[in-house]
């Protein structure tokens, strides 16, 4: 999608810190990090959010879950545990329309999340 920082980020024109990829999934680096550990874990297809999320999409997100559970485990993570946040629309605050999913660790989480 032109115009979209996440696709500009998969498809080079943007560098971003690169934790893990394959060729359906990429995890990179949050910018602004809400926590010791934050990293964005997005779908190369480019999906606007959870809302756009269809059928064909079900190997996708599920493959998307293991990818955290497989980085969680690169990181070193699993033990201590960690949170995964999607944000979606105006009131969750969503600013980058490309899902993404919010990996979160190295620290107690509160009640509160991302922002
Ligand atoms: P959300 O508010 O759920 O849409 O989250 C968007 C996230 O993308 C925020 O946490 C931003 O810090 C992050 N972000 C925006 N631009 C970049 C970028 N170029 N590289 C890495 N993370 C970014
Ligand atoms: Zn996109």
């Amino acid at each position: 999608m032109e115009d979209c920082i996440f696709c500009k980020i998969i498809n080079g024109e943007i560098p971003s810190e690169k934790v893990y990829e394959d060729d359906e999934v990429l995890a990179f680096k949050d910018i602004h990090p809400a926590a010791p550990i934050h990293i964005l874990v997005i779908p190369k297809k480019h999906i606007e959010n959870l809302l756009e999320v269809t059928d064909e999409d079900n190997y996708l997100i599920g493959k998307i879950y293991k990818t955290i559970n497989v980085i969680a485990g690169n990181l070193g993570i699993e033990k201590d545990g960690f949170r995964v946040i999607v944000n979606c629309g105006k009131d969750a605050g969503q600013e980058v329309m490309h899902l993404h999913f919010h990996l979160l660790a190295g620290r107690k989480m509160g009640p509160k999340i991302v922002k």
